[in-house]
């Protein structure tokens, strides 16, 4: 299969092929000719899967077939759940789009509002938005939706967690109600389906892989480690193992901003991203690391939601998220499009129940090991049944013997210990075994 096969005009393939894209991923395949042949489009598909130009491609050529000419007006609407994936998606139909004739234009909070107002005046053709900003335009009377031809709501899972539906549904009420629509979500659940009955039209379902699947071009694994010990941890794992790109999960902001501080002070240039970041302070964050000026970029789900990264090697969950499915979304920064990808998680014995709800949501068994000199005192059983007590080392005694500081610039000072799946309660021999 091709990109000729699709159906895509002479001018969006030629974008296509200086994109150094040889092959239609499977949701392309799958998508361009249902939104080419008008369809709306319910489709199962994660960040990584080239979702964007799935839908971005054939949008361009139906807006370019529809052309009448007049002043600009709104004719593709496309809604992001947040300020960078707007900002990507905004970039994608630019490059895209490059030889038509189209404007195009995003609007999102965290910036100033009046640039955006005087864009819409110019007029585009194409609005890229976030749900909350659209809705404070449509508030202040400054954007027009009333001839919106194609509708995306891209990431929608996302935007529902985000608490996004009543301005969606504000938004999808300012738009005809003869339109295309397409829906793309990582999962089909029961709001998402609600959402797909209301206002889609006998909607092509696409899934492009299983739900909540792991994609099997990122190897996983799962470092059991103290909680105090986890920076120290992961200093070590970047330093000795060479990464140049790594990008670490937290779960809260100030976590975040905590641990980029504490990973500079250990000679790792590193920046935070998330939410009460101002929007040029993300816009840097994102912009260096992408160069490579910062080896670390670490960020909390919602800001990393939808970074598009080329080649990301590396995903470290410092902590693990309290959504399972998160950890599926963070994972697939890594491994895209062809690529392959490494996604390691920092795991203490307070995160034995995160642990056991994703084991369950991606039903493959993730390897658990601990690394030399950083083995847990206190852990627990990635076998046990949910609802028994972890299994706590005994103090004093029971220390772990290599203790040293990681050095940096060693290469490969220690290796990493596969653990058994079944670790033994405390005091048994393989537990002693293990602490010896
Ligand atoms: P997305 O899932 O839309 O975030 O896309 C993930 C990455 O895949 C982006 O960096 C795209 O540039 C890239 N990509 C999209 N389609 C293709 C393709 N057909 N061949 C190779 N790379 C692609």
């Amino acid at each position: 299969m091709s990109f000729s096969d699709l159906g895509l005009s002479a001018a969006v393939l030629r974008a296509v092929t200086e994109q150094g894209y040889e092959t239609p991923t499977p949701i392309q395949a799958q998508a361009i000719p249902a939104v080419l042949r008008g369809k709306d489009l319910m489709a199962g598909a994660q960040t990584g899967t080239g979702k964007t130009a799935a839908f971005t491609l054939p949008l361009l050529d139906r807006l370019i077939e529809g052309a009448q000419g007049g002043p600009r007006r709104v004719r593709a609407l496309i809604l992001t759940p947040t300020r960078e994936l707007a900002a990507q998606v905004q970039d994608s139909v630019r490059v895209y789009g490059s030889q038509l004739p189209l404007r195009s234009a995003a609007v999102f909070g965290g910036v100033g509002i009046q640039p955006q107002i005087s864009a819409l005046r110019r007029g585009v053709d194409i609005l890229v938005a976030t749900p909350g900003r659209l809705q404070d335009h449509l508030d202040r009377g400054t954007v027009d939706l009333s001839k919106v031809e194609i509708m995306v709501l891209d990431e929608a899972d996302r935007m529902l967690d985000m608490g996004f539906l009543p301005a969606i549904e504000r938004i999808l009420r300012s738009v005809p109600e003869r339109r295309q629509t397409l829906l793309f979500s990582a999962t089909f659940a029961g709001p998402i389906r609600q959402l797909a009955g209301r206002f889609l039209r006998e909607p092509e379902m696409i899934e492009v892989a299983r739900a909540n699947a792991t994609t099997e071009a990122v190897t996983q694994a799962v470092y059991l480690v103290d909680h105090a010990r986890k920076r120290e941890l992961l200093s070590y794992l970047i330093g000795s193992r060479n990464w140049r790109q790594v990008l670490v999960f937290t779960r809260t902001k100030r976590g975040a901003d905590r641990l980029a501080m504490s990973l500079a002070k250990d000679g790792l240039s590193a920046a935070a991203i998330h939410g009460d970041k101002s929007q040029g302070a993300r816009t840097r964050a994102l912009k260096d690391f992408k160069q490579q000026s910062v080896r670390v970029l670490v960020a909390t789900d919602v800001a990393a939601r939808g970074l598009d990264i080329d080649r990301l090697p590396y995903v470290v969950n410092y902590e693990l998220p309290d959504t399972p499915e998160d950890y599926v979304h963070r994972i697939g920064r890594t491994g895209r499009a062809g690529e392959r990808g490494e996604a390691l998680s920092l795991v203490c014995a307070d995160e034995s129940e995160q642990f056991r709800a994703i084991q369950r949501l991606i039903s493959i068994p993730l390897p658990v090991s601990t690394v030399d000199g950083f083995e847990p005192e206190s852990s627990f059983d990635p076998n046990r049944a949910p609802g028994k007590p972890a299994a706590k080392r005994g103090a004093g005694n029971n220390k772990v013997v290599a203790r040293r500081r990681p050095s940096q610039d060693s290469q490969h000072p220690r290796g990493e210990r596969s653990r058994p799946q079944t670790t033994g309660k405390p005091g048994s021999p393989r537990a002693r075994q293990r602490r010896a």
